[in-house]
């Protein structure tokens, strides 16, 4: 098999998981991924494609997928058979905080000729600490970093000048080298994704599961479109908040795509898959006239995928109307994060009233919208176990004044407040109390061995105790709801409550070990254990992420051009002589 340029790697949250005895918790209940967080970010896809664009051969490994799937799956094994020029690993989310460096390790003594370059928000954040990492090269700063990956990987061919990459952070025998910082875009419409080279990479090999974003994705193929980098809001917890990015991301954000952009994605999509469209990003925070563009898009696009949007406030009747206006099959997500108007509004995403979210959701639900789903939090400024249990009793009140289209969901926030954000960096007028401020410390909590010692924060209201505790009486008051008002089946609440009772029992196993050795039984039942206990515990993933059956949500019809274009493709680059590859490259 020729080998590729460049090989993206996402690595698992925590590297030996199957070897830990870990209780994640119900971090990743409203999320595709499982507790391992083996979902990769959107932008291994459009630095793959960008790559791709300018000559490059590049694959995705889902290292986290892979090594979930089998016990047997060696991961050195594997990565020891890879010899490109270059390995990317992400580090965009913190939780990947202990997997990245252990990745890093492995490729480093497999291939020690190989360089490293590691790029992400978080990556981004902890550049300075990273570079001092033995196994890492590179690390590459920003949010838009196709370019300079592009330039570094021009480097690499010839007599390399790293100064010359910008955003570029690295190391030579003076030390740690901090290249100025990459010139910004202005727009995001340069950088979509590749479906050929998606399908491509599964039928040339017949490989289903390497690079495939999550592990449940062949059965709910959810698709997003990420309309926005970066974000207008002010969410203190939030590492791509206005006041995080302000602080350390290079360039100028939010950066947008535009609406001719989303509405050619968003039609692409929909010649393969039948699966809901995420629009992620409240597309009102562009403005009026750039979300009714979008929805002009749509229109035009006229396509059967349910669209879902995401707000960050009610949006006005007459948005409303339009959406319903231009699209026929829609949802919506809405986030009000509490429902005490007061913590809403210390939180920063959005201050509104309760009665202007009655009237939105009225609206809305007056549409012929299939689904809004309404995202409360705990573990924000001002909330009390107390507030969190009045957020179970005002959800019900909108259980019962509106229809089985509306549901909610409470999750705790976790397992990490971000780097970055107001709340990490400017704890106490926030009343947070942090409790890891360098990437090696967020790398030892991941390594504890329940989910309330893997906090990195609590707040002045609640202990990490409290914030365990509030969700579990949170969830279980929920789901109950949910079952009384027809908003899940009681096989489903069931099932959660099952779990549910599960998670409370081992939890209070832990308590009882401390830091002494486990039970063996509660040893043999939690090793390697990643969804037992922590997944379905708060709600059930099938009331986001519906299944379907294996490959009823993709249009074959649709996908057979994109396989027809990429062999074509490749026979054509197989009968070009490599000095033309040379020119296209350069
Ligand atoms: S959490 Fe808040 S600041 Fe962060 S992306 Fe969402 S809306 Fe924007």
């Amino acid at each position: 098999m020729k080998q590729p340029d460049v090989v993206l790697i996402h690595p698992p949250s925590v590297f030996d998981f199957r070897d830990r005895t870990i209780f994640y918790g119900p971090i990743s209940d409203v999320i595709p991924s499982s507790p391992v967080f083996e979902m990769y970010p959107v932008g291994f896809l459009t630095l793959a494609a960008y790559l791709r664009r300018h000559g490059y051969r590049v694959t995705i490994v889902n290292l986290a997928l892979l090594m979930m799937r089998s016990r047997r799956f060696r991961p050195e094994k594997f990565l020891r058979r890879l010899r490109p020029r270059l390995f990317g690993i992400d580090l965009h989310w913190l939780p990947h905080a202990h997997g990245g460096p252990e990745v890093a390790a492995l490729l480093k003594r497999l291939h020690p000729d190989i360089p490293i370059v590691f790029g992400g928000i978080s990556a981004t954040y902890f550049h300075e600490e990273l570079i001092r990492n033995d196994a890492v090269d590179f690390v590459l700063r920003g949010s838009v970093t196709e370019p300079s990956l592009l330039a570094l990987l021009r480097e690499l061919e010839g007599d390399p000048q790293f100064q010359r990459v910008p955003g570029l952070t690295w190391k030579d025998d003076s030390g740690a080298r901090v290249n100025p910082d990459t010139l910004p875009s202005r727009t995001l419409d340069e950088y979509d994704f590749d479906l050929g080279m998606m399908i491509g990479s599964v039928v040339n090999h017949l490989d289903f599961w390497t690079s495939i974003p999550f592990h449940g994705w062949w059965r709910h193929p959810i698709t997003a479109v990420f309309t926005v980098r970066g974000c207008a809001r002010r969410c203190v917890a939030c590492g791509a908040s206005a006041d995080a990015f302000g602080r350390f991301m290079p360039g100028h954000f939010p950066l947008r795509r535009s609406p001719a952009a989303i509405g050619a994605m968003i039609r692409e999509l929909a010649r393969i898959t039948r699966a809901p469209i995420f629009l992620v990003g409240d597309l009102l925070d562009g403005g009026a006239a750039y979300a009714y563009a979008v929805l002009d898009e749509l229109k035009r696009s006229a396509i059967d995928n349910r669209i879902v949007f995401e707000f960050f406030r009610p949006p006005p009747a007459e948005f409303i109307g339009r959406i319903d206006a231009s699209v026929r099959h829609w949802g919506a997500e809405l986030s009000p994060e509490s429902h005490d108007e007061y913590v809403r509004a210390r939180f920063g995403k959005a201050t509104f009233t309760n009665e202007r979210m009655a009237e939105a959701i009225e609206a809305i639900l007056a549409t012929r919208c299939e689904a809004l789903d309404l995202f409360f939090m705990i573990g924000l400024p001002g909330q009390t176990f107390r507030s969190v249990i009045d957020m179970t009793a005002e959800i019900e009140r909108l259980f019962q004044r509106f229809d089985r289209r509306l549901s909610a969901f409470i999750t705790p926030m976790g397992p990490f407040i971000d780097p970055g954000s107001e709340g990490f960096e400017d704890a106490e007028r926030h009343g947070y109390i942090i409790r890891a401020r360098t990437l090696a410390e967020h790398r030892a909590l991941l390594e504890q061995r329940d989910w309330e010692s893997i906090l990195n924060y609590e707040t002045k209201w609640m202990t990490r105790a409290e914030i365990v505790d509030a969700t579990y009486e949170a969830a279980g008051r929920l789901n109950d709801l949910k079952e009384r008002y027809g908003r899940i089946s009681s096989h489903i609440a069931a099932g959660v409550r099952a779990r549910l009772s599960s998670a409370k029992s081992i939890r209070k196993q832990l308590a009882a070990a401390g830091d002494g050795p486990l039970d063996p039984n509660i040893h043999r039942a939690l090793v390697g254990e990643i969804r037992a206990f922590s997944e379905g515990t708060i709600n059930d993933k099938a009331e986001l992420f519906p299944s379907g059956a294996f490959l009823r949500n993709f249009r074959i019809s649709g996908i057979i051009p994109f396989i027809a274009r990429e062999l074509m493709g490749r026979f054509r680059a197989r009968t070009t002589k490599p000095s033309v590859m040379r020119t296209i490259r350069a």
